[in-house]
C-alpha cells in the first residue's frame, strides 16, 4: 500500500491539471485511460486499457491511497469494482446520477432544485406526449453520453419533430423545455471527508456550438442573493450524495418574468461530479484552485480557501492554437496547453487572464479574445 499514490480514471486535461496541482502536495499519480496519446502520458504512470478491462482495473487499483475520476462517462461498474481496492471519491452514485440526464433532472427535482420542464422519451408516441406536456420550443437530448452539445436537437416547431426523431430516435431520450436564459452560470463547490464545504464564486459561462468558450469569474454583476441560492442548491446535492470532492452544477439564470415557477431564478441544467472546465480560472484566479481542493478533499486534508483573488476570465483554445507567444506577452495572462493533437472542435488548451477589477478585466479580455478568435476553428 502506497499512501501517496492517487489513482485517476481518465487521462485527459482535467487529469493532467489534477496531477500538476498534486505534485507540490507530495502526491504521485496513476491513470487509467484507453488512449495511448492521453494528455497525461508524459506526466505519470498510465495503464493503457479500456475502462471495462477487469484485469487492467485491478492492476490500476493495486495499492492506491484513493481513487477518483476526471471523466464522467467512466462505467459505474468500474468505479464500484475499484472500491474493493481503495476508497473512491466522489461516490460512484454521483456518476450514476450524472450519466443519465433523466436521473439527473429527477435528482434535482427531488431536492427541490428547479430545472427546465422535462419528460422521458422512449418512442415516437412518448415524444408526441412530451411535446403536448412541455410545449415548443423544446430540446430533445440523448439521456446518456451527451457532452459539449452532442446528442441534442432543437425542436422549434412541429415541422422539426420528424428530423429530431430521425437524428436521435432509437435510444433513451429526454425532452426539455427550451429556456430563454439571460445567461449561463455555474457553481463549483467542494466537500471534504469531514463534511466541510467551500464554494467558489459563481462563474458566467458562454458556450459556442454547445462547447464552453469563455468563463468570467466572479460572474459580472453577481449579487449575494444569487450566490447564496446557488450555494443552497449545491449543498443539497453534496449532502444527498454524501459527496467528497469538487462538484460543478451548470445553471441557467432566468428573468423570473419568463418562468412559470415564480422565484425560480436559477434552473439547474446538469452537474459534473468532477473538476470542471468552468473552474480552470481558479488556478491563477482563486486562493486555492479547484484541482488542489479536489485532491485535498479526497485525501482527507483540510479544504483551502475558495475565494477569488480579483477578477479572472478563461478562454478555451478550441480546434487550433493561436499565436501563443503573443498571448504570453500580455499582462497577467497565463497559458495552459494540454499536449493534444489539433482537431476541429477539440479543446487544446486554455488561457486565463487576471485583473484587479472588472473594468481592467474587460479591457484585457478583449485583447486575449482577439488573438484567440483569429485562430479558432
Ligand atoms: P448540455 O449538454 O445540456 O450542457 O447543453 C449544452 C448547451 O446547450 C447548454 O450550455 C446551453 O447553452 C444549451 N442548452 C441545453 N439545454 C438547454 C435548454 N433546456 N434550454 C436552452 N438551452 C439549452
Amino acid at each position: 500500500m502506497n499512501d501517496r499514490v492517487i489513482g485517476i480514471l481518465g487521462g485527459g486535461q482535467l487529469g493532467r491539471m489534477l496531477a500538476l496541482a498534486g505534485y507540490p502536495l507530495g502526491f504521485r499519480f496513476r491513470f487509467l485511460d484507453p488512449a495511448s496519446d492521453a494528455p497525461v502520458r508524459y506526466l505519470a504512470d498510465q495503464v493503457v486499457a479500456p475502462y471495462e478491462d477487469h484485469l487492467a482495473v485491478a492492476q490500476f487499483g493495486a495499492g492506491l491511497m484513493v481513487a477518483t475520476y476526471e471523466f464522467e462517462n467512466v462505467p459505474v461498474a468500474t468505479a464500484r469494482a475499484l472500491e474493493q481496492r481503495a476508497p473512491v471519491f466522489p461516490p460512484p452514485q454521483a456518476l450514476e446520477v450524472a450519466q443519465d440526464r433523466l436521473a439527473e433532472k429527477r435528482f434535482f427535482t427531488q431536492l427541490n432544485i428547479p430545472t427546465a420542464p422535462f419528460a422521458p422519451v422512449d418512442d415516437r408516441v412518448s415524444l408526441d406526449a412530451a411535446i403536448e406536456q412541455i410545449g415548443l420550443p423544446a430540446i430533445l437530448k440523448t439521456r446518456r453520453f451527451g457532452y459539449d452539445g452532442k446528442g441534442q436537437a432543437l425542436i422549434r416547431q412541429r415541422t422539426d419533430i420528424d428530423d429530431a426523431w430521425h437524428a436521435l430516435g432509437g435510444q433513451p431520450l429526454i425532452l426539455e423545455g427550451f429556456v430563454s436564459f439571460a445567461r449561463e452560470l455555474s457553481v463549483l463547490a467542494v466537500r471534504g471527508q469531514d463534511g466541510a464545504v467551500a464554494y467558489y464564486p459563481l462563474v458566467e459561462n458562454l458556450h459556442r456550438n454547445g462547447i464552453l468558450y469563455r468563463s468570467i469569474a466572479p460572474a459580472p454583476g453577481l449579487t449575494d442573493d444569487v450566490q447564496v441560492l446557488a450555494e443552497t442548491y449545491a449543498r443539497r446535492a453534496l449532502e444527498a450524495l454524501d459527496y467528497v470532492g469538487v462538484l460543478a452544477i451548470e445553471l441557467f439564470a432566468v428573468d423570473t418574468s419568463h418562468v412559470a415557477a415564480a422565484g425560480a431564478r436559477l434552473l439547474a441544467n446538469e452537474m459534473a461530479p468532477r473538476v470542471h472546465n468552468s473552474g480552470h480560472w481558479t488556478i491563477e484566479g482563486a486562493v486555492t484552485s479547484q484541482f488542489e481542493n479536489h485532491l485535498r478533499a479526497i485525501a482527507g486534508l483540510p479544504l483551502g480557501n475558495a475565494s477569488a483573488r480579483g477578477c479572472a476570465a478563461m478562454v478555451n483554445l478550441i480546434g487550433s492554437l493561436p499565436d501563443t507567444t503573443m498571448l504570453l506577452a500580455l499582462p497577467d495572462t497565463h497559458l495552459h496547453l494540454y499536449d493534444k493533437a489539433s482537431r476541429p472542435g477539440r479543446k487544446l488548451g486554455h488561457v486565463t487572464v487576471c485583473a484587479d477589477d472588472a473594468a481592467q478585466l474587460t479591457e484585457r479580455l478583449a485583447v486575449v479574445e482577439r488573438y484567440v478568435l483569429a485562430s479558432t476553428r
